[in-house]
């Protein structure tokens, strides 16, 4: 069951009356007439409301539910037309009953030939959560612990995280069941390889229908093969083909800095709320990062990205939590020598400018931000009264269970969603994707002409100077100041990209925090990003007039 002091929380949240902004009234959270109307018309794969420890994807579709309940009544007053306001009512849960599920699952088998000869079948997945808006987009992961609900949540937050942060895709997510530590480069390719057949023999990839990204044990060169097969085959006739997956390498059509792009959002949505005084208020933390400390449980592509931009803004990393072990520093642990002692080792563990450590998880020490960057379901309810930092920043896709968030709140910790802080490597996907179908780089048009510009801007200022005031004094030179100066060049692809995240997160923040206030969540950052998201998500339904049903 859920705990009095989060139902609490929520009578205040998801009030009727409360939501209209007038006195909270005793209309809670749980209470049936508000919230069976919703849970009744769901599908029956939904579990029981009070069972606060869900599979990953009930998980979802719980925290989905909290969110609804905040908005539908709103969305119904908000709604044009003639209908009455009953009609309308229904017609908006008719709506978010079409968001939450998910629309299509291909589950494949398929057998792979090893290099001693044996046959293997490899289990994998892909789901497309929402075509509200096409294609659909969401990673690939390699992992042991890959399955069917594990791939339908995975595509759901795709969904909610590209409409949180205006990336305009429905979600997907692709899993296969291998160990890619277990297989030679030469059966991964073959993996891979024939799963993009797969995938595009079941129409489940396509520069416009669904494409794919890196996740959890894949990076740039299983992007590189997906996008080889796809353009070899089904894509051979199609001048975009190589738009069918982002991740790429730079030379295969990638972007600049989508490698880092997750770890460099997760810095900027930690930056965003840390900044702010009134949630570090509400925390009892000091605005900034100069003065915080922070532990990664996950030393990979995100959790190395979101160290080194932490610890370049002054935070200082004390301790990081490896599948093979973990390591602590008191005083801090540089990111540079970490990153290039694993790749001569493979492992962290070891590392001479740390201790090893031995306690029961250094999740549970003391320090200002806790960063998941592994896997799903990792604080639970079982063990979130052991977490003793106030900031936790879900660079990992569900980190944190329902329950666990309950005991989050009623702690007063700041959680900052997974569906936007992780949002980066999206944002930044979209750019490689718009970039793919532009077929030209970001600024090589613009670059010259930029540069050229600013050289003759500030000829003109000295010129001009110089004929009203120099007759006496001279030449008036004009220096640009080292921050004009660099940027005199025009914006080069990777300048582009940077801020055009930066910008975004900065943009969903600000989003986010108002929907928390307009429905009085307090600190419940969750129920405030999915709220943004579903916002637009019902809008492009609405708009359509219902004409897809
Ligand atoms: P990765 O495979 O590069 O790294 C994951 C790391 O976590 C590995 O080093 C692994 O050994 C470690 N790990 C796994 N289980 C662990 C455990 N129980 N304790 C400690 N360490 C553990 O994967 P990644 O791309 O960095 O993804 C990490 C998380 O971030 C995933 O949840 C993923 O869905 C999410 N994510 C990734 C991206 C992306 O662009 N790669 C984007 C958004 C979200």
């Amino acid at each position: 069951m859920l705990s009095k002091a989060f139902l609490n929380n929520c009578r205040n949240v998801v009030s009727r009356q409360s939501c209209d902004g007038a006195a909270a009234t005793s209309v809670g959270f749980l209470n049936k007439s508000t919230s069976n109307a919703f849970i009744s018309t769901r599908n029956s794969s939904s579990a029981a409301i009070d069972d606060d420890e869900p599979s990953f994807f009930e998980m979802v579709e719980k925290f989905f539910d909290r969110a609804a309940l905040c908005v539908e009544d709103k969305f119904a007053k908000d709604m044009k037309g003639k209908l009455s306001p009953e009609q309308k009512l229904a017609k908006v849960r008719g709506i978010l009953r079409i968001i939450k599920p998910c629309n299509a699952v291909v589950a494949l088998n398929f057998p792979v030939r090893r290099d001693n000869g044996t046959v293997e079948m490899i289990e994998a997945y892909r789901a497309q959560h929402s075509h509200h808006r096409t294609p659909c987009k969401g990673g690939i992961r390699f992992s042991m612990d890959v399955n069917l609900d594990e791939v339908k949540a995975l595509a759901a937050l795709m969904t909610y995280k590209c409409a949180c942060v205006d990336v305009p895709f429905g979600g997907a997510k692709a899993g296969v069941k291998i160990d890619p530590s277990k297989y030679s480069e030469n059966e991964l390719e073959k993996i891979t390889r024939r799963f993009a057949v797969e995938l595009s023999k079941k129409g489940f990839i396509g520069p416009g229908i669904d494409v794919p990204a890196p996740d959890m044990g894949t990076g740039e060169r299983e992007m590189s093969w997906i996008a080889d097969t796809y353009s070899q085959t089904l894509g051979h006739y199609d001048i975009n083909a190589n738009a069918c997956v982002t991740g790429k390498p730079i030379t295969q059509g990638g972007i600049h800095g989508r490698t880092s792009a997750t770890g460099r959002g997760v810095f900027h949505g930690i930056q965003n709320f840390t900044e702010d005084a009134t949630y570090m208020g509400m925390i009892g933390c000091t605005p900034g990062l100069g003065d915080k400390t922070f532990i990664i449980q996950g030393f990979g592509n995100v959790g190395l990205h979101t160290m080194r931009y932490l610890h370049r803004a002054g935070a200082k990393c004390i301790g990081i939590m490896e599948i093979d072990g973990a390591i602590y520093n008191g005083n801090g642990i540089d990111p540079r020598k970490l990153e290039d002692y694993k790749l001569e080792h493979g492992t962290i563990v070891g590392f001479p400018e740390a201790s090893a450590y031995t306690g029961e998880s250094i999740m549970f020490e003391e320090c200002d931000i806790l960063v998941p960057a592994a896997g799903e379901k990792q604080l639970t309810k079982e063990n979130a009264h052991k977490i003793k930092a106030k900031i936790i920043a879900e660079a990992a896709n569900g980190p944190t269970t329902l329950g666990a968030y309950e005991k989050f709140l009623e702690a007063k910790k700041l959680v900052i969603p997974d569906m936007y802080v992780n949002a980066g490597g999206v944002t930044v996907s979209y750019f490689e994707w718009l970039k793919n179908l532009n077929h030209v780089s970001y600024g090589r048009l613009t670059f010259k002409y930029e540069k050229d510009s600013n050289y003759h801007l500030l000829e003109s200022v000295q010129n001009s100077l110089e004929s009203k005031f120099g007759k006496n004094g001279g030449k008036i030179p004009i220096v640009p100041s080292s921050a004009f100066e660099a940027r005199i060049a025009g914006a080069s692809e990777k300048d582009i990209v940077h801020s055009g995240l930066e910008y975004t997160m900065e943009r969903s923040a600000r989003n986010i925090m108002r929907a928390a206030k307009q429905y009085n969540l307090g600190l419940d950052l969750r129920t405030a990003a999915y709220i943004t998201s579903m916002e637009k998500i019902f809008k492009v339904y609405d708009d359509a007039g219902l004409t897809f049903v």
